[in-house]
């Protein structure tokens, strides 16, 4: 069962603690993801903000640049020198490009003239090597640009010449176009700007200018002061740097579009520092959640396994007898269906058993409900060490078990299996140091013969019980056609007998009892007689257990009783003695109704002697050792009939002073010669004289056996030997006739040749 709670505790807690599991995580790392996506984001924007503020930056010091240029490209002057076929180079040197340093650091500068020559170079510190053809290729499209714009700068008069008005003339502005190129391998921010004349003039023919194109190294001051501008940290200007997100890098690209290198700075991240500063605060909530997680998953499978198992509990108990842990009554009518239809597709006979415990009541009554509950624990374990292999055994009620039985083999096989059965419970059962000897009565029915139906099959069991049971117990019945006729005739009966009562068709017997002496008779029983219409002659054996059953034994005894009291005038001095069911003692006022059919008869309640089996004992039912009580008060005599057949027969013996003790027939017919036997009746006799009883034998059928009891001093004497039960008017001229045994026997229609008849 354990096996069972872990599985299904297991699969309940899975199918919570999973999906909560799963929702946790997913929404924790969503969470992380959402916040590194966000910081992510801003510092992205951020970066680009600081793209566009260095480019702002360096737009605006090129700008600069541009303006610084403006006093020496807007000049008629240097107009006129630049274009000249033969510039002066001095002019140049001292008036523009040695000046331009001089006043605004360009540390290089070159002159190229209208048909893309270059015409000066400069440089501060006189070399003129850094004048390439690759940078001149760099510069190209930047010329072209400053000619171009300048071309487009000329305006068409009506006469159709050109008038030179640079569009920014009025302001001052020079036509220029600025940028960054590669010296050396170092950037180098310069300003191209057309050399013009400052007025307006007209011409015929458009020339593209002259260019002045003036450097100066994006490094040191420049890139200071565009640090200060963007307020940006840590600028440098480097080759392009491996990819990191802490640094951001700003291409500088040529006119040509080629690579020169990175201003690189440290980047502000906001997100990521927001990230840093909450990261803490993230991982101490994560690590709560986990907790809490953990905590509530344990919780739940804890609960979940309790529940499980109080579940698997409930199942256990709703499907299993508690006292011996078999399957109870509905679980074995599941199984039951589960193996025949197993049975019907195999094609195999399946044996259903119903089992009995043969006085299993008395066992309980007297040894007490403990010792009758360690005896069916005892004999469930027994009937599940011989059941087959897959067989089902199960407590159907108190003392009844039943058993289901696969594959029958033949009914050789479920005979000898049943043998086992029977030999395992025979063996004594140890409670204490008390030996407890069981038998059982068991009724089979077999699918497919019987029937295929669980329910018919169950009933068809029950019904070869029942046959086995009346049959003597121990012993076990299969079911066969006829046994149904039986159930059907036990109600035909009980409708028979109530109508037998109403119509007065029942009769009594009188079997007399001698004294010790034989010679004399001191006492009748009287014994109930039902002969029908037909003239069949139907068993008190019969009979009774049906009046019993059915509830007419109380209308019964009583018309026994009366009948009894009446006929008794007949036979002064005779006590009659009568049998009376332990049900009638269930009547409430039993003790009332004999008392007065007593009255009613006028008979002296010394007269009259009621016979009472060991069952009245059965149920510890106090209420019919009180009535007893009361009867033997008002002077009834009380006898204990068919001493020893019961379990615990000397304990009754204390519970209730009995008047008189009838010793079981079968100890009178197990006697002849057999000398445990009668250790045994003659230790009954004395015991029974010791407790001041009177002593009866019943069932008496030799001299030798009334001999010996007569020398063991048993008080009186009953049987066959003496006389058969008799019709009243036999037993009248019986007594009359009476000497002493070896008188006439008498014919009596009446009478029986045993109880189990
Ligand atoms: P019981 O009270 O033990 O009655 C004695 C039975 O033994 C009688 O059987 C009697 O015919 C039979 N018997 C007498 N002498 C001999 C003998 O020498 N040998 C043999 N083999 N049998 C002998 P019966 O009349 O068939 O009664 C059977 C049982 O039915 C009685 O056993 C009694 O328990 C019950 N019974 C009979 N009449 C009544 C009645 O009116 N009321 C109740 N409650 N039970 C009755
Ligand atoms: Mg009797
Ligand atoms: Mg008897």
């Amino acid at each position: 069962m354990d096996k069972l709670v872990k599985n299904s505790g297991g699969r309940i807690a899975y199918a919570i603690i999973i999906p909560m599991v799963v929702v946790v995580l997913t929404s924790v790392i969503g969470i992380f993801a959402l916040m590194h996506w966000s910081a992510r984001l801003s510092d992205e924007s951020a970066e680009q903000a600081q793209h566009k503020l260095i480019a702002g930056a360096l737009e605006l010091t090129q700008n600069y640049l541009v303006k610084q240029q403006t006093g020496v490209v807007i000049w008629d002057e240097a107009h006129h020198v630049v274009n000249d076929p033969v510039p002066n180079e001095s002019w140049i040197y001292n008036n523009i490009t040695h000046w331009l340093y001089q006043n605004n650091g360009f540390s290089k500068s070159v002159v190229v003239g209208r048909d893309m020559d270059v015409r000066d170079v400069y440089a501060h510190d006189q070399s003129r090597r850094w004048m390439t053809p690759s940078l001149y290729d760099q510069l190209v499209p930047a010329l072209r640009k400053v000619r171009a714009r300048y071309i487009i700068s000329f305006r068409k008069t009506p006469s159709g010449l050109f008038a030179f008005a640079p569009k920014n003339n009025k302001t001052g502005r020079s036509i220029a176009e600025t940028g960054v190129v590669s010296i050396g391998g170092e950037p180098y921010l310069f300003s191209a700007a057309a050399i013009m004349p400052q007025v307006q003039s007209i011409t015929s023919v458009r020339y593209p200018p002259a260019v002045l194109v003036s450097m100066v190294p994006l490094m040191g001051e420049k890139l200071s002061n565009i640090s200060e501008m963007t307020s940006l940290k840590g600028f440098l200007v480097s080759a392009p740097l491996v990819d990191r997100n802490d640094v951001g890098q700003f291409h500088l690209q040529s006119p040509r579009g080629t690579d020169i290198g990175v201003i690189a700075w440290k980047t502000s991240q906001p997100g990521s520092q927001m990230l840093m500063r909450i990261n803490p605060f993230l991982a101490i909530a994560a690590f709560m959640i986990a907790t809490v997680v953990i905590a509530v998953a344990v919780f739940t499978k804890l609960v979940t396994r309790r529940l499980a198992r109080s579940e698997a509990n409930a199942v256990h108990a709703a499907r299993h007898d508690a006292l011996s842990g078999l399957p109870n009554r509905s679980r074995y009518h599941d199984l039951l269906v589960e193996t025949l239809e197993d049975g019907f597709y195999k094609g195999r006979s399946t044996a259903v058993v119903y089992i009995d415990l043969d006085h299993f009541k008395d066992i309980n009554d007297t040894l007490g409900h403990s010792a009758g509950d360690k005896v069916i624990v005892a004999v469930a374990q027994r009937l599940k060490s011989v059941i087959p292999d897959k067989g089902i055994v199960a407590r159907i009620s108190g003392d009844e078990f039943a058993m289901v039985i696969k594959d029958c083999e033949s009914d050789e096989w479920l005979e000898y299996i049943l043998d086992q059965v029977q030999d395992e419970i025979s063996r004594p059962i140890m409670i204490g140091r008390r030996e407890i000897f069981a038998s059982l009565s068991m009724g089979v029915a077999i699918a497919p013969r019987d029937g295929h139906d669980p329910d018919e099959l169950l009933r068809k069991a029950d019904i070869a019980l029942y046959d086995a049971k009346a049959n003597g117990r121990s012993r076990r019945s299969f079911f066969e056609a006829t046994m149904e006729h039986h159930v059907q005739s036990k109600d035909l009966m009980t409708r028979d007998l109530r109508l037998a009562l109403q119509n007065d068709e029942l009769d009594l017997a009188y079997q007399p009892q001698t004294d010790n002496s034989a010679k004399r008779i001191v006492a009748v029983e009287a014994l109930a007689r039902w002969t029908k219409e037909d003239g069949t002659v139907v068993s008190p054996a019969q009979f009774i257990p049906v009046a019993e059953e059915s509830g007419l034994i109380n209308d019964l005894g009583i018309w026994v009783l009366n009948k009894a009291c009446e006929k008794a005038h007949d036979w002064p001095g005779v006590v009659v003695s009568v049998n009376v069911s332990p049900n009638q003692f269930k009547h409430p006022r039993f003790v009332e109704k004999v008392m007065s059919i007593l009255a009613a008869n006028n008979l002296p309640p010394q007269r009259l002697e009621i016979e009472v089996t060991e069952s009245v004992f059965a149920g510890r039912n106090d209420s019919v050792l009180h009535a007893l009580r009361r009867l033997k008060n008002l002077g009834v005599k009380v006898a204990l009939d068919d001493f020893g057949s019961g379990y615990s027969s000397l304990s009754y013996l204390r519970r209730f002073p009995f008047d008189t003790l009838k010793i079981d027939r079968d100890f009178v017919s197990d006697m002849n010669g057999n000398a445990e036997a009668e250790a045994i009746l003659v230790s009954i006799i004395h015991l029974g004289k010791a407790l001041g009883m009177t002593i009866v034998a019943e069932g008496i059928e030799t001299e030798e056996q009334s001999r010996f009891l007569q020398e063991h001093d048993c008080s009186r004497l009953q049987g066959f030997y003496i006389s058969k039960p008799l019709k009243d008017k036999d037993l009248t001229t019986f007594l009359n006739n009476y000497q002493g045994i070896g008188g006439s026997g008498f014919g009596a229609d009446l009478s029986y040749q045993g109880r189990s008849a």
